[in-house]
């Protein structure tokens, strides 16, 4: 690789980018997306393979309708979406093809990756894009995004597509270079922290909730989106894309933050399971099968689980948990739920009698389970 690295961050084959609003729609904007563009063709150069998540759709609609204030409405926002969108899109696809690299728009959803055959196929057509030597360029689908089925903030729409391309690094560019032990913009003692080895809550409120006009994430976002990756094995940077290079956040370490993940990168079945499929129930257990999940990597049978949750298919992905709300891992279950109610406690030996068959000694076997 062309680009050199942090001698935290290591080589990576494919990275995702998520480009902050502020990055491209304030004042500067042009010559800010120009240096961004050759910093990721020469990454695209040497082989590597770079995914964009795109904020600034509203921010450009905004300016296009005359607006200097962020709507509060959700169709005001959508009809800013959609006009800015496709000039977001042309700015992208201008820029690139001075590299003769060729852009492709995705526009997602939360129901796109919560359903597995959607997830599946979006990652089919992103491996296809690719392949080709294509940018990926994605954004949320605000024109149609209603309430229950938003991202929110693209912080965690970026952290889902590290995950679903199963990149190694995710770099989210804002305009502050990660994360301090107070508000820089307040503090002028504010230290920089360069190295996150471990999430927790103590950090979350550290990062002061700095909302303005144009981009929605502020920082708290950025961090939910930090224990997502870390918890699927990839590297996180948060750094200042505004006033900095990409190639100048991916080796300086005072201009980024990288947060060090906290296990080996996880397949990409199993982090759908952990972090985008939606649970269609959950089954309590009790603590001796809590022991045997989490320490001894054993497979969840009949005779631990306590109650039932829900209404689910064999194949679904349920929750597991010790006591309401205390989830310690999802999985996909081999019985329905109305199966599940009438073998829940009993043993191995006692399912066939109780169903009529048996089809799996598991209820839910090993290596369709995560421990979260
Ligand atoms: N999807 C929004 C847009 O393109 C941005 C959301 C965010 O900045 O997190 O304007």
């Amino acid at each position: 690789m062309s680009t050199s690295l942090r001698n935290d961050v290591p080589p990576f084959k494919t990275i995702v980018i998520k480009i902050g609003s502020r990055i491209l729609a304030a004042a500067g904007n042009a010559e800010r997306i120009a240096r961004l563009a050759a910093d990721v063709a020469a990454l695209h150069a040497s082989g590597i393979r770079v995914i964009l998540v795109s904020s600034g759709a509203i921010a450009h609609g905004m300016q296009a309708l005359g607006l200097t204030k962020r709507p509060t409405t959700i169709p005001l926002q959508q009809a800013c979406a959609s006009v800015g969108q496709n000039r977001l899109m042309s700015v992208y696809q201008s820029t690139f093809a001075s590299h003769t690299i060729l852009t492709g728009q995705v526009l997602l959803t939360w129901d796109d990756l919560r359903s597995k055959k959607r997830y599946l196929n979006l990652r089919n057509t992103m491996f296809q894009l690719l392949e080709y030597g294509i940018i990926p360029i994605v954004n949320e689908n605000d024109s149609v995004g209603v309430e229950e089925i938003r991202f929110g903030t693209n912080d965690i729409l970026a952290a889902q597509m590290a995950v679903l391309v199963q990149a190694e690094v995710l770099v989210n560019l804002t305009d502050v270079s990660g994360l301090y032990d107070s508000n820089p913009n307040s503090d002028p003692d504010a230290v920089h922290i360069p190295v996150v080895n471990q999430m927790s809550d103590a950090l979350h409120l550290l990062a002061a909730d700095r909302k303005n006009e144009i981009s929605v994430g502020g920082m708290s976002s950025k961090l939910k989106a930090a224990e997502v990756v870390a918890r699927a094995g990839i590297f996180y940077l948060i750094g200042d894309g505004f006033n900095r290079r990409l190639s100048e956040v991916l080796s300086s370490k005072s201009c980024s933050t990288v947060f060090l993940p906290a296990r080996k990168k996880m397949s990409s079945r199993r982090s759908w399971m952990a972090f985008s499929g939606t649970p269609q129930g959950s089954l309590t257990i009790d603590q001796g099968a809590a022991t045997a999940i989490i320490v001894k990597g054993k497979s969840l049978l009949p005779a631990g689980i306590r109650e039932i949750t829900g209404s689910f298919k064999a194949g679904d992905n349920v929750d597991i948990q010790t006591s309401p709300g205390a989830v310690i891992a999802r999985g996909l279950v081999n019985y329905p739920s109305e199966d599940l109610r009438l073998i829940l406690g009993c043993k191995t030996s006692d399912i066939a009698a109780r169903l009529g068959r048996k089809e799996f000694d598991e209820v839910i076997h090993r290596d369709n389970l995560v421990v979260l």
